[in-house]
């Protein structure tokens, strides 16, 4: 039931999720010889990371999903929780971490167009939603956002690429003022405003000579409910129980398919490429530190480090749900990344 609002213990606050990816091609045939870098125990939620032939280090998650893990499966494990609680009126997250290549637009956005069971979260997700809403009486509003060097651009609308954060002092509501609003009321529409959305993200970077995996992508997902005051009746003494008002119930829907996470190792690295570096780390380490005073439940969560994390503020209160899926890849040449993704993973859970 919703009265209660979702589980707001520790664990019901944050969940995390590992997700390996299959071998490529390329590290098949170059790997060949080679183990992976990290062992899958999903019965037991843990994974090993190799540290040689003979040792590893073991750390658990909340769902551990191997190379053979379907789309529909992630999104059941990942996903569904989060967009149930906020068809039922709360905020809630979804986000994909890792290094570029690990499979965060694949679990987040892949249409599917072919082959429906390839279909990503976003696409899942308005399925869900579009199959639980009222078409008379709700409505669903949709938002896709690029972030970049901490300036946010309308993927709808690229000429708008300085959008402002509004918070409300009293409520603690963000809004984007001047960002495009679509209403969704079918599948088809919601897929063609996901494929503007990336042609204008690919142009706006090329513009920009940067790579979309130096971007944060954010979609938003606003629902609004009017229940009718039936359905939600819970006063049975009242002795008019045909004066009913309707019930709004108001939800937002986040999901953040975040900049690749990897560090610059090339110390050569200067200029724009160290601002842009300095500025993705700035954000994540900014997000790191969120997630964790939210699974520690701290009442304080320091989200005015970041736009990144000024902007999931809403999403970030005592009843929201978050869901966090960490993406990494079995190469043994990106040991060093892949451990750098898990400990993101583990300080968090
Ligand atoms: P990222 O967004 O993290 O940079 P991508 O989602 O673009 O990574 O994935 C990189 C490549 O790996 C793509 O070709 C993608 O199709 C493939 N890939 C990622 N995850 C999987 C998976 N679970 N199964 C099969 N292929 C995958
Ligand atoms: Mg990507």
């Amino acid at each position: 039931s919703s009265l209660g609002g979702p589980d707001a213990s520790v664990s019901g606050r944050v969940r995390v999720a590992v997700r390996l990816r299959p071998r490529n091609t390329e590290e098949l045939a170059a790997d060949a010889d080679f183990a992976d870098c990290v062992e899958l125990q999903p019965e037991l939620k843990r994974l090993k990371l190799r540290k040689n032939n003979w040792d590893s280090d073991t750390y658990e998650f909340d769902e551990v999903l191997t190379e053979f893990a379907s789309q529909k499966r992630v999104y059941e494990v990942v996903a569904k929780p989060v967009v149930e609680s906020v068809l039922d009126g709360y905020n809630g997250t979804v986000m994909a971490y890792g290094q570029t290549g690990t499979g965060k637009t694949f679990t987040l956005g892949r249409l599917g167009d072919e082959d429906t069971s390839a279909r990503g979260i976003m696409v899942r997700a308005m399925e869900d939603i579009l199959a639980n809403v009222s078409p008379q009486t709700d409505s669903i509003l949709v938002s896709y956002l690029q972030l970049y060097m901490e300036a946010i651009q309308d993927l709808l609308n690229p000429a708008n690429d300085n959008i402002s954060i509004v918070e409300d002092q009293k409520t603690g509501d963000v809004s984007l003022p001047g960002a495009t609003v679509v209403e969704i009321h079918e599948q088809h529409s919601f897929m063609e405003l996901l494929r503007l959305g990336e042609a204008h993200r690919v142009a706006a970077n090329t513009k920009l000579n940067t790579e979309s995996s130096r971007s944060h992508a954010i979609l938003l997902v606003h629902i609004k409910r009017s229940m009718s005051g039936r359905e939600s009746d819970f006063s049975s003494e009242n002795d008019t129980p045909h004066l009913t008002l309707p019930i709004l119930r108001k939800g937002k829907l986040v999901i953040v398919d975040l900049a690749g996470s990897e560090r610059i190792h090339k110390s050569g690295s200067e200029g724009h490429m160290l601002e842009e570096a300095k500025s993705i780390n700035l954000s994540l380490s900014a997000l790191g530190k969120c997630i964790n005073a939210l699974a520690e439940n701290s009442a304080h969560v320091p989200v005015r480090d970041s736009k990144l994390t000024r902007l999931l503020r809403d999403s970030f209160g005592g009843t929201a749900r978050t869901s966090l899926i960490v993406t990494i890849g079995p190469s043994p040449r990106h040991r060093a990344e892949t451990a750098s993704t898990i400990l993101f993973g583990q300080r968090v859970s």
